[in-house]
């Protein structure tokens, strides 16, 4: 194996443990369950909430990327999901999308639980939504600015939620268009940018 390949796989094997993968938990297609107002303060979720935090903490020292991580990936069915938003890290239960933009994106997308498959997937270009906060806040997400920083976020909240759903990114492509990161072309053919899509 040249050295390129041997680098892909042994960074991905030392990401590995950090996650359930595809194949691995049969949970990670299903939907999970939302938490229950009364139980956001008790002790009990506030380990799952450091657990997160300190489980992508991890991964992107290991690996210099991963911007959000849903329960479920940790084998938790329960809607929180924790996202580096602006330098620091926001913690999402049960959201809600309420709107969601006309204007689609495409953008080769990394999950975690499918490294080092890669799947360039449209998605719309903002959602508002409705979610609490790790004090069991009414919070709202509504920003729509054309910051690379806003632009992340939306996407990486809309794949977050997709989690809690049951729902990988790479189910939502064609298989013929995921890009694997072993593959020597690999940053020739994902061009980490956002594309505007004409429905
Ligand atoms: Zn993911």
């Amino acid at each position: 194996m040249n050295n390129y390949l041997t680098q892909v796989f042994k960074n991905t094997a030392k990401l590995s443990k950090l996650v359930y993968h595809i194949g691995e938990l049969e949970e990670l297609r299903k939907p999970s369950n939302e938490v229950k107002i009364e139980l956001i303060k008790t002790l009990e979720i506030k380990k799952v909430i450091t657990d997160l935090k300190a489980t992508l903490k991890k991964y992107r020292k290991l690996s210099g990327k991963g911007r959000g991580i849903a329960a479920i990936q940790r084998g938790i069915p329960l809607k929180i999901a924790v996202v580096y938003s602006f330098e620091k890290v926001i913690t999402i239960i049960n959201p809600k999308i309420i709107k969601t933009s006309a204007e689609n994106y495409l953008y080769p997308e990394i999950c975690m639980s499918a490294n080092p498959i890669i799947a360039p997937l449209k998605r719309p270009g903002w959602i508002e939504f409705e979610y609490l906060d790790e004090d069991g806040i009414k919070q709202k997400w509504n920003k729509k600015d054309s910051t690379k920083e806003t632009k992340i976020l939306n996407r990486v909240f809309q794949h977050e939620i997709d989690h809690m759903e049951g729902i990988i990114n790479i189910d939502k492509v064609s298989s013929k268009t995921l890009i694997f990161e072993s593959d020597p072309e690999f940053y020739e053919k994902a061009k980490f940018e956002e594309v505007k899509i004409n429905k």
